[in-house]
């Protein structure tokens, strides 16, 4: 058994037992086959990636190297090794690659340095939320630390004030989501005219969330002669043909979408009835290896209720959903982050592109509504070579 089901303190505090009445368990999704929840970890089956670049090998100034060295950045992941030759070259890139393989860096490293190089060119980098825009922003400014070039987030949720001072001083590197960067565009605050570097990054991500008519107008609005790099975890002919109709003869790189998941350990946990879950949830949680757990919920309520009952129990828990303000969002994140909480309850929105190392376990409390889904959820844990836990609730048929 990869948990203990002892009752025993969490945190200092002697959780209590509370039962829910039973609901029924719904699901609105596809029909997804239990057993495909189901798979050992194959730790050691890590695929070994020979890169044939080092860092030092790129056309890459003296500057962005030194800030590499300094992040602890030894050997190109397997999507940096291959994209940035290319997009220093000045090539357009349709990257299939997931969170945690590096991708930031792998668009990040070509367009600073042809930033660098081109002292009249800007760049915009479109993400679906707005944490992966601030976690974007976050690596740019590490990468370019010392160069003058300072990123500008225009996300929702934020005052409009500080952005507005942002762009008055004319920022030459964007990072923001389609919402927000659409609406300065309409305020006439922003100017994309000039832009010529674009990025999408989890391109699958924003047409699920209804993105695609903002992307086609913000990049419109853009330099026709632009360079394009886009981004995705998962590719289908909608995903394709709007990046087939932005990009100019791209140069394609699949990264293998299965890397995430290989070292995750995952099995179903059968429940009757809704108390039964919550006992067996409550089970799973005082286990010892669940050090560091996200737990997914379907709804915004649904990610509340859960949160309030487990913080009942005694476990520090935050919820982080659409309906919580920025702020919220961003002090939970760091709660989480630094090991004050070690739950984080979530919607599969709210939780996507977060680059969070140390996750044990992945629980999905609700079945996800797509099986791309279920991929991305499980590739929260097991990052960096750790062995993952991904535990997903079925109820007993
Ligand atoms: P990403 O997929 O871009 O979200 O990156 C996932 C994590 O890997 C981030 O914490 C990065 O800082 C880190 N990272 C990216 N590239 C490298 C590299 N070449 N070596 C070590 N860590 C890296």
């Amino acid at each position: 058994m990869p948990y203990s089901s002892r009752t025993r303190s969490f945190h200092g505090r002697a959780p209590k037992k509370r039962y829910n009445a039973p609901k029924k368990n719904r699901s609105f999704g596809q029909y997804i086959d239990p057993q495909r929840f189901i798979a050992p970890a194959r730790v050691q089956a890590a695929e070994k990636y020979e890169p044939v670049h080092a860092f030092t090998d790129f056309a890459l100034d003296n500057l962005l190297q030194k800030n590499l060295a300094y992040a602890g950045y030894k050997v190109p992941s397997p999507i940096q090794d291959q994209a940035i030759p290319v997009g220093l070259m000045g090539r357009d890139v349709i990257g299939i690659a997931g969170t945690g393989t590096g991708k930031t860096a792998a668009f990040a490293l070509p367009l600073l340095q042809r930033l660098l190089n081109d002292k009249h060119g800007t760049a915009l980098i479109l993400a679906p939320t707005r944490e992966l825009a601030q976690q974007i922003e976050q690596e740019c400014r590490k990468l370019s630390h010392g160069s003058g070039l300072k990123p500008c987030v225009l996300i929702g949720g934020t005052s409009m004030q500080p952005q507005l001072r942002q762009l008055r001083a004319n920022p030459r590197l964007i990072v923001g989501t389609p919402g927000r960067v659409k609406d300065h565009l309409e305020r006439g605050t922003l100017q994309l005219k000039n832009c010529n570097y674009v990025v999408l990054d989890e391109v699958d991500r924003m047409l699920d969330m209804g993105f695609i008519a903002d992307i086609r107008e913000v990049i419109g609005r853009t330099n026709p002669m632009r360079q394009s790099l886009f981004f995705s975890a998962t590719s289908n002919p909608k995903i394709r043909s709007l990046m087939d109709d932005l990009t100019n003869d791209p140069v394609e790189i699949t990264i293998a979408a299965v890397a995430a998941s290989s070292n995750v350990h995952q099995d179903v946990i059968r429940y009757t009835a809704q108390a039964d879950k919550m006992e067996k949830l409550h089970d799973l949680l005082i286990g010892d290896l669940a050090t560091k757990v996200i737990i997914f919920d379907e709804t915004q309520r649904n990610v509340e209720r859960l949160t309030t009952e487990l913080t009942d129990r005694g476990f520090k828990t935050v919820a982080i959903h659409g309906g919580k303000t920025q702020g919220h969002r961003q002090r939970a994140l760091k709660q989480f982050k630094l090991n004050e909480v070690s739950i984080m309850v979530a919607t599969d929105v709210a939780a996507r592109g977060l680059d969070v190392s140390d996750i044990t376990h992945v629980v999905n409390y609700s079945v996800p509504q797509q099986y791309e889904d279920y991929i991305h959820r499980v590739g929260r844990a097991g990052r960096a070579g750790r062995t993952g836990y991904a535990f997903t609730f079925v109820a007993h048929s």
